[in-house]
């Protein structure tokens, strides 16, 4: 089972990927993780990125995808895997499909997590961070006892400028800009399942797995 989780900000994309990794049995394969571990052991394919995020630069397409194909040719994904935050743009939709061809194999399903933009405003804008401590809070799901105070170390919790409404709402545009390309072709080729993202995440994978039968 191949199966890439498409989803904005704030859309709980990786907690699902996660659920369904481990409802399949097979890895959960996030970009963020490939390069850590790449840097961390100092591979040549980790070198080679390290270069371009030293320079404040963006690691090529090609070079991630090279990345990608390092991890999937383990032994722990020859019964597949779930793609989470790959790929990103159109360029590397079309370079991981001309690998997987080369390869006799195919994405099943492409999971797009749907969640109303003014949704993901309200959650997002409800997060608040101790700025002493860094310990996450959310004034409606995980509140402080009292008000702006962290309740493990007393120090002031605020909300920090990525979780502001305009910011989010730029990156949510950013993040459309990008993704309709990607939900076009994923279309196109018949994997694309488009799944409510906006449910308790108790109730976030039998809604995927609805939309899989
Ligand atoms: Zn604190």
């Amino acid at each position: 089972m191949r199966i890439i989780v498409l989803g904005g900000p704030g859309a709980g994309k990786g907690t699902r990927a996660s659920l369904v990794a481990e409802h399949f049995g097979v890895p959960h394969i996030s970009t963020g993780d490939i390069f850590r571990a790449n840097l961390k052991a100092g591979t040549q394919l980790g070198l080679e990125a390290k270069k371009y995020m030293e320079a404040g630069q963006l690691v090529p397409d090609e070079l991630t995808v090279k990345l990608l194909f390092d991890r999937v040719a383990q032994d722990d994904c020859q019964g597949g895997y779930i793609l989470d935050g790959f790929p990103r743009t159109i360029n590397q939709a079309q370079l991981l499909e001309s690998e997987l061809v080369k390869m006799g194999v195919n994405i099943d399903y492409v999971i797009n997590v749907e969640v109303p933009d003014q949704r993901i405003i309200e959650r997002m804008s409800g997060r608040r961070t101790c700025s002493d401590c860094g310990i996450p809070y959310h004034i409606e799901y995980a509140p402080t006892a009292a008000e702006g105070v962290c309740d493990k170390c007393g120090g002031e919790v605020v909300m920090r400028s990525d979780d502001a409404p305009e910011t989010v709402m730029g990156r949510l545009t950013v993040y459309h800009n990008e993704t309709s390309p990607l939900i076009e072709f994923y279309e196109s080729r018949g994997s694309l399942k488009n799944v409510n993202g906006d449910v308790e995440i108790e109730d976030a994978l039998s809604y995927i797995l609805k939309v899989l039968e």
